[in-house]
């Protein structure tokens, strides 16, 4: 094994310890949801880690999906239950859309980013660029 070998790998694992968001160079993934249909009703299963990696409040993102899919839902451990039936395609559209409203900047298109509120109104503050925007309230 060469040093420039080792050297690489310390690299990769150094990388790979890093927070997820943090000043990635990469392409940003949006997260896909996964789910199944339970009777009349659909089970999220990755909900949490969909928050993770999109580094926000679950209820923030489960109260735009719930309001953008006009329906209620609850949570279950780590499971979140819609009442009604949504494909998958349905949802992660919706989750697609939550990232480009809350998630990615709209300057330089990086995830590097976190919502703030101040006096009431909600901004999108990138930590790439410097940007910041106002975004929709969910109520
Ligand atoms: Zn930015």
């Amino acid at each position: 094994m060469s040093w420039n070998y080792k050297y690489k790998d310390l690299l990769k694992k150094a990388y790979k310890n890093l927070p997820k968001l943090s000043k990635t160079t990469e392409r940003f993934n949006i997260p896909k949801i996964e789910g199944r249909f339970e009777g009349n009703r659909t089970v999220v299963s990755n909900i949490n880690q969909i928050a993770k990696q999109l580094s926000r409040e679950k209820n923030h993102i489960i109260r735009f999906l719930v309001k953008e899919l006009a329906t209620t839902g609850e949570n279950k451990g780590k499971l979140y239950y819609f009442i009604g039936k949504f494909n998958s395609k349905r949802i992660n559209e919706k989750i697609e859309k939550y990232t480009k409203d809350y998630v990615l900047c709209s300057q330089c298109n990086k995830p590097d980013t976190k919502l703030i509120r101040t006096k009431g109104i909600t901004f999108k503050q990138c930590e790439a660029c410097g940007a910041r925007t106002s975004v929709r309230q969910i109520k």
